[in-house]
C-alpha cells in the first residue's frame, strides 16, 4: 500500500487521472520546480515558440507525469503519452515522431529505460528536429532525412544519475522533484478529499499526511483506504480515529513504514545484528527482489534515518533499533 509506484488497478488508474491537478496554480509544492518551470513556459509563450525540452527527476508518485500534462495544458498544446520500455526499437520512436503535430509534447516516462539505437535517434530529434530513417542493411544502407515538426519532449526519470550525458544535455531545464512536507501533503489530501467528496476532518488529513512518506500517490491512496474503512466501519467521515484504525488495519505504522519497511529493519538489527550486510543477503532475508528492497523501502528508510548505506553494506541506524524497540549492540555500529 506505500508502494510509490502506481498499482496495476483500473480504478488507482481513474481516480489518479481525476486528482491530477490540472494547472501550476492549482499544483501544491514543489514551489522551486513550479516557479522554474512557469518561467520557462511563459517566456516560450511569449516568443512564440516551443520551450526547451524539459527533464523532470525525483522518486515516483512525486507529480512528474502530472507536470508533464501541465506543461501541455499551459502550452495550449497536445501531449503524447510513451515511456522508455515501450520504445524497444528505434522505428518506434520514429514512427511517434514523426506523426507529432507543430509543438505537440512528447511525455516520455521513464526514459532511462529507452532503447540504445532510440535513444541516439532522440538525441538528433530534439536537436535538430530530424530522423534519419536507415534503409537497407549492411554496405548499401542509406540514411534518408526526415524533418520534423517543433516539438518539446518533456522527460521523466527515478534515475538522474543513469541517463547518458548526451540525452541529459539535451534538456534545457531540468526540474527535481522532491518529497513533500506534510503541510503540502495535507494541502493535496485537503483538494483530493473534496474532489471525491469525502468528509474529513483536519486531524484525519493530518494524520493521513504524516504516514504517507512525503509521497502524494501514497497519500491520495491511503486517503481512499481510510474513506473505505469509515464508510464500512466508521462514521463516514476521515477523522483521526478512522485514520488510525484503517492504517493499523493496512501495516502503515505511525512514522508511515509498512510490513516490508519493518522486515528490513527488523532482519538489520535481528539476524544481522545492525549490519552491515549486501543488499542481496537481506532481501533473501525478508523474501523479495533485491530490487523491491532497493527501490520501494531502502530510499524511505535511508531519507528517514533508519538505515544506513556503507561500502560494506547496509546497516541499521540507531533509529533503527529504537523504532523496533530494540536495545542496540554495545559499541560502534557499522
Ligand atoms: P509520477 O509521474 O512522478 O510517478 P504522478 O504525476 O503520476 O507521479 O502523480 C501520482 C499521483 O499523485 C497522481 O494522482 C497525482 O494527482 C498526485 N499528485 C502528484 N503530485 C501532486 C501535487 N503536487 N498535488 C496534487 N496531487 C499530486
Amino acid at each position: 500500500i506505500v508502494d510509490p509506484a502506481p498499482l496495476p488497478e483500473d480504478e488507482e488508474g481513474r481516480v489518479e487521472a481525476a486528482l491530477r491537478p490540472k494547472s501550476l496554480a492549482e499544483f501544491p509544492g514543489q514551489p522551486r520546480v513550479r516557479e522554474q518551470l512557469s518561467l520557462v513556459l511563459e517566456a516560450a509563450r511569449r516568443r512564440g515558440s516551443t520551450p526547451d525540452h524539459i527533464l523532470l527527476s525525483g522518486p515516483p508518485g512525486l507529480g512528474k507525469t502530472t507536470l508533464a500534462m501541465i506543461v501541455a495544458a499551459e502550452l495550449q498544446a497536445p501531449i503524447r503519452i510513451t515511456s522508455g520500455p515501450a520504445i524497444q526499437h528505434a522505428g518506434d520512436l520514429a514512427s511517434i515522431l514523426s506523426s507529432l503535430a507543430e509543438g505537440e509534447v512528447l511525455f516520455l516516462d521513464e526514459i532511462h529505460r529507452m532503447a540504445r539505437p532510440a535513444e541516439e535517434m532522440l538525441y538528433l530529434a530534439m536537436e535538430d528536429f530530424r530522423v534519419d530513417i536507415i534503409v537497407g542493411k549492411g554496405p548499401g544502407a542509406t540514411a534518408i532525412p526526415l524533418e520534423l515538426a517543433p516539438f518539446t519532449v518533456v522527460g521523466a526519470t527515478t534515475r538522474a544519475g543513469l541517463l547518458p550525458a548526451p540525452l541529459r544535455d539535451r534538456f534545457g531545464f531540468t526540474g527535481h522533484l522532491d518529497f513533500y512536507s506534510t503541510d503540502d501533503l495535507r494541502t493535496i489530501l485537503r483538494r483530493s478529499a473534496g474532489l471525491l467528496g469525502v468528509d474529513h476532518t483536519n486531524q484525519g488529513l493530518a494524520e493521513i499526511a504524516g504516514r504517507s512518506r512525503g509521497t502524494p500517490r501514497i497519500a491520495n491512496r491511503l486517503l481512499r483506504r481510510v474513506r473505505d474503512w469509515a464508510q464500512v466501519h466508521g462514521n463516514h467521515v476521515v477523522d483521526h480515529d478512522a485514520a488510525q484504525a484503517a492504517l493499523a488495519l493496512f501495516d502503515v505504522d505511525d512514522r508511515g513504514l509498512d510490513r516490508l519497511d519493518r522486515a528490513v529493519l527488523d532482519a538489520l538489527c535481528r539476524r544481522f545484528a545492525g549490519g552491515p550486510v549486501g543488499l542481496s543477503t537481506l532481501a533473501v532475508a525478508v523474501g523479495e527482489e533485491p530490487d523491491t528492497v532497493e527501490t520501494v523501502a531502502e530510499p524511505f528508510l535511508v531519507r528517514e534515518g533508519f538505515m544506513v548505506r556503507t561500502p560494506r553494506g547496509r546497516a541499521a541506524a540507531p533509529l533503527a533499533w529504537e523504532h523496533l524497540g530494540l536495545t542496540p549492540p554495545p559499541g560502534e555500529q557499522w
